[in-house]
């Protein structure tokens, strides 16, 4: 928790981590985890490979953020290749290592999953899976949100018009879709507001350190990028170091600008990078 010093209310710190691909690097996976326990984050939340790819991964590192390091972990699970009977699974194997906190999420299509396969799957939308968690009981659920619209929906207006079928459902809280332009979440929270949706939400920053960053999580969000950040990145194209700092001061100026406007809960996209989370969380403390 942190005390924003604009408003001074209490402003929830939250991070994300991914599951490594390769068994060997579970080691370096928990020593990140160690280094970011230090932060006193509020929570850390584990994404769940696509289709249900590593989520083995997923319940053991969630197990060991809740019991080892002793902070709040979000387990992430998504609706493509969930059935209802591996679902129970999933939740009865959470309960027994003792994590609550679930991010159900539909999913993308799978690299290796037909279309066909993707059409057919049992669970349609985030919601779907949301009624059957809320009915197994026992666990607080968050859902995801985007400041700049699903890129499947049409419209801003359908988008939050599922959004808040999704929330009625029993969503506890949100986190979002990442942004870089902060006037374009300032827009989406009037809307959600004006829609009734008024749960907490953890703000989604991912920081820029890698100039191949744009090419890969963030094309694949569908966030657009801003002329201020586009020009960082030409500029330190040939210069790792200086993209990397450059990126860093972006992501503080970015949070710094959202806890003057009352934003209470900042979740980053660590990348499974402590060094650069703990720079921002000690420029924003
Ligand atoms: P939904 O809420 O189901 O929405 C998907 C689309 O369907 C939207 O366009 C929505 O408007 C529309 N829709 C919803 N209900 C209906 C309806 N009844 N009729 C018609 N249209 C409808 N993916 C992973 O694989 N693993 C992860 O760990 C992961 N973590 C994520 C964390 C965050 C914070 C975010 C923002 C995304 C994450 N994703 C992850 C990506 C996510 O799975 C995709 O963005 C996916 O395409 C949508 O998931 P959702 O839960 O938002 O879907």
């Amino acid at each position: 928790m942190l005390k924003n010093k604009y408003t001074s209310e209490d402003v929830e710190l939250s991070c994300e981590v991914f599951p490594p691909k390769r068994d060997d690097d579970m080691y370096e996976i928990f020593r990140t985890l160690d280094e970011l326990e230090g932060l006193s984050p509020d929570f850390i939340s584990v994404t769940y490979g696509a289709g249900g790819s590593n989520s083995k991964k997923t319940a053991k590192l969630s197990a060991y953020i809740q019991n080892v390091c002793d902070v709040e972990a979000i387990a992430h699970l998504t609706a493509v290749g969930m059935t209802r009977a591996s679902l129970n699974g999933h939740l009865e194997e959470l309960r027994k290592k003792g994590v609550t906190r679930i991010l159900a999420l539909r999913g993308d299509k799978p690299k290796l999953m037909s279309d066909e396969e993707f059409e057919k799957r049992e669970y349609r939308y985030a919601a779907d899976l949301i009624r059957d968690i809320c009915d197994f009981g026992g666990f607080r659920i968050a859902a995801a949100c985007y400041p700049e619209k699903h890129p499947e929906s049409p419209d801003v207006e359908s988008d939050i018009h599922f959004l808040k079928e999704k929330c009625e459902l029993g969503v506890d809280e949100l986190i979002t879709q990442m942004f870089f332009d902060n006037e374009k979440y300032y827009r989406f929270r009037d809307r959600l507001l004006g829609a009734g949706v008024d749960i907490p939400v953890h703000v989604g920053i991912m920081p820029i350190t890698k100039v191949n960053q744009l090419g890969t999580s963030v094309s694949l969000s569908g966030s657009s990028v801003p002329t201020s950040l586009s020009n960082l990145i030409a500029k330190y194209a040939e210069d790792p170091e200086g993209m990397r700092k450059a990126g860093i001061e972006f992501a503080v100026r970015q949070i710094e600008d959202l806890l003057k406007n009352g934003v209470n809960g900042i979740h980053i996209y660590s990348m499974n990078k402590a060094d650069v989370t703990k720079e921002i969380v000690e420029a924003i403390r």
